[in-house]
């Protein structure tokens, strides 16, 4: 597979300059770097400028409803463990109206990948305060400045327990793309949250920001597999901008509680000889 199969016929509407370009490139690299096919791979996206993923990439796709991707992308592993499973979110889906599936993905620890396309405002309903919008920002829903502190994902990830928790900037396309593969071959659920200017709505947290601000971890000896290490750093928003592998540890994955699907995959069963005739006469 090269990146030219992942490409789709359909036009690309995000606004000339978004983050979202640098996050497609770099899935795409990274899908064709880790040597899947498009077979493989599922995407599952929710509601925002994000949503329009699933057009882009020429993978299997589901668009979903709003904050509902983690739940979509955990039954869909649960189902058939052979597809890798990602889940792209954007800041307002994942942390405003999704947020209450995030600690369970990540104490359940399904093998899924979970993509924040994080921009610190709503950019497909024109500049309204998210989640992960910085306490002061001025936006449409806050005019005298956001009186709110943020949600910080790397926080709510280490708290949650999740095994891989990294951060992005589409900025570092190179290191975006080796998160990235490493997120998708971790075994566990794995959150990249990954800085996405959104060049039409927020003009606080531009490139030139991110770009002043932002360290990678792994060229400050950052040791990943140390849980305190990894919420000091996930601490850091100001002067410097964390952005790396924060945290990693393997776990048992969720699928090994079902001893159904020691058997393999559901999708694999044989439908032969069952009979759900007694489930369909309670749905009369
Ligand atoms: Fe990108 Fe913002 Fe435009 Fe949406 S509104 S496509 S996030 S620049």
């Amino acid at each position: 597979m090269s990146v030219r199969d992942l490409m789709t016929p359909s036009e690309i509407t995000w606004c000339p300059g978004c983050g979202n370009f640098g996050i497609l490139t770099a899935v795409r690299r990274a899908l064709v770097e880790l040597g899947l096919s498009r077979e493989e791979v599922v995407a599952v996206t929710g509601i925002g400028c994000h949503g329009k993923f699933t057009n882009y990439i020429n993978v299997n796709g589901i668009h979903v409803i709003h904050g509902r991707v983690l739940p979509v992308a955990t039954a869909i592993k649960l189902a058939n463990e052979d597809l890798t499973v990602i889940g792209f979110a954007g800041d307002g889906d994942a942390f405003n109206i999704g947020i209450g599936h995030f600690p369970h993905a990540a104490r359940r620890n399904p093998d899924i990948t979970y993509v924040i396309h994080d921009n610190l405002i709503y950019g497909l309903t024109t500049g309204q305060a998210s989640a992960t919008t910085t306490k002061g920002h001025v936006t449409k829903t806050s005019p005298r400045g956001l009186f709110e502190d943020a949600v910080n994902p790397i926080v709510q990830a280490l708290a949650g327990g999740a095994s891989f928790v990294a951060r992005g900037f589409v900025g570092e396309p190179g290191q975006l793309t080796s998160i990235l593969k490493e997120a998708i071959s971790f075994p566990g659920f794995a959150l990249v949250d990954i800085l996405q200017p959104c060049v039409a709505w927020n003009r606080v947290n531009t490139y030139d920001f991110y770009r002043e601000r932002a360290y990678k971890l792994e060229e400050e000896s950052h040791d990943a597999s140390d849980l305190m290490a990894a919420y000091e750093r996930a601490m850091e928003w100001g002067d410097r901008i964390p952005i790396g592998v924060f945290y990693r540890k393997e776990r048992p994955v969720y699928r090994e509680n079902f001893p159904v699907l020691k058997e393999g995959p559901m999708a694999r069963r044989s439908l032969e000889g069952i009979d759900i005739s007694r489930l369909l006469e309670e749905f009369r």
